[in-house]
């Protein structure tokens, strides 16, 4: 029996990369209907709405998706669909591997990095009002549920995955009741895996910490909004946006899509690396145990990254989206 995966096209670069992924994901051998249901910006003239209903009934009913970046308009318009999907599904932990290819030339070596991002609360609940014509107040929420559910989550894939430490970041000096309630979890849960080391760092530091020695850190445990910014520093870390995967996981569903947006100004000019997408669609694999043909697409992507023959340019090659998906394809035969 084939999986049936719902496939979400997206806006902007998001067509061309996630067809590129699905020709990569096809051509390992992995027997997958697509069911393709559009959200974004063509829906709301479509529909009236950037996310149809009907893409959640299909992502509920399959399961898993694979999703390429949705657009959200900045200080107007419609609300995050990424956020609402998110929530809608309760895919509470967003899991973002940062790590160094072989032949991505970066500043950092041995990085090797997973960072677990709360991906339901903070400040992207979206409440927010104006308070006069001159102030305008958010409200960032942070429970005891999901902390530990998050908490919990990335202990155990720390255990999981061999790895050594969990580093829980914060600004529990500054808000202290919100991150420090994320904290006190964290703590919590840190108790019952005496095997992984745990430690703490307010965000600013870690930041620093990232740029200067990120060959310290293992798995990081992130509140949403410093989730959201650290996982961009940490893909800057391994080679750019291009090779940045992620995952949407919740107990009912999960959503893999890259860490970046839709790069507007790419759009329809075949340009982009589609790496993020393609070992987004990796992680997805092995979400499904679909073992063997994981690495079999990673073993190809390093093979063609070792060539630097079929880069994109943000890998300092001259290749576009598609071929550098039919190099991977070919290095797969
Ligand atoms: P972006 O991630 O879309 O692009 C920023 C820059 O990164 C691009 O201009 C490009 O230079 C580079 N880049 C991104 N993807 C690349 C790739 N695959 N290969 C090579 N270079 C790549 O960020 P943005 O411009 O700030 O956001 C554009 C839109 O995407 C916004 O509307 C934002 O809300 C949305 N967004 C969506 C998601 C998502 O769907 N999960 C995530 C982030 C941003």
């Amino acid at each position: 029996m084939p999986y049936t995966i719902t496939l979400i096209p997206g806006d902007g670069v998001g067509p061309q990369i996630v067809e590129a992924a699905r020709r990569v994901i096809d051509a390992a051998g992995v027997p997958i209907d697509w069911e393709v249901v559009e959200a974004g910006e063509a829906m709301i003239e479509k529909c009236g709405t950037p996310l149809p209903q009907y893409v959640l009934d299909s992502i509920k009913k399959n399961k898993i998706a694979l999703k390429g970046p949705l657009t959200t308009p900045v200080g107007k318009g419609f609300r995050s669909v990424n956020v609402t999907l998110r929530q809608e599904l309760n895919l509470f932990a967003n899991v973002r591997p940062a790590r160094n290819l072989p032949g991505v030339e970066t500043r950092f070596s041995g990085v090797d990095l997973i960072i677990v991002r709360e991906n339901t609360e903070d400040l992207y609940g979206g409440i927010e009002h104006c308070v006069g014509r001159d102030a305008a107040e958010s409200i960032k929420i942070i429970t005891r549920e999901a902390s530990m559910r998050i908490a919990r989550f990335a202990f155990e894939l720390a255990r999981r995955e061999g790895r050594r430490k969990v580093t829980a970041v914060h600004k529990a000096n500054i808000m202290k009741l919100s991150d420090g309630l994320f904290l006190e979890c964290a703590r919590q849960v840190a108790e019952g895996y005496q095997d992984i080391e745990y430690e703490e760092y307010i965000v600013d530091a870690m930041c620093m910490k990232l740029v200067q020695t990120p060959e310290n850190y293992d798995v990081l445990l992130l509140p949403n909004l410093y989730g959201d910014i650290v996982s961009d520093l940490c893909a800057g870390l391994v080679g750019g946006l291009g090779v940045a995967p992620g995952a949407n996981i919740g107990e009912e569903a999960a959503v893999f899509e890259p860490v970046h947006g839709s790069a507007p100004r790419h759009a329809g000019l075949n340009r982009v690396n589609p790496l993020a997408t393609i070992l987004s669609g990796v992680m997805m694999l092995k979400y499904m145990g679909e073992m063997d043909a994981a690495s079999r697409i990673e073993t190809a992507v390093l093979k063609v990254l070792k060539e630097k023959k079929s880069l994109t340019y943000d890998l300092g090659g001259s290749a576009g989206t598609s071929e550098m998906a039919d190099a991977i394809i070919s290095a797969m035969k």
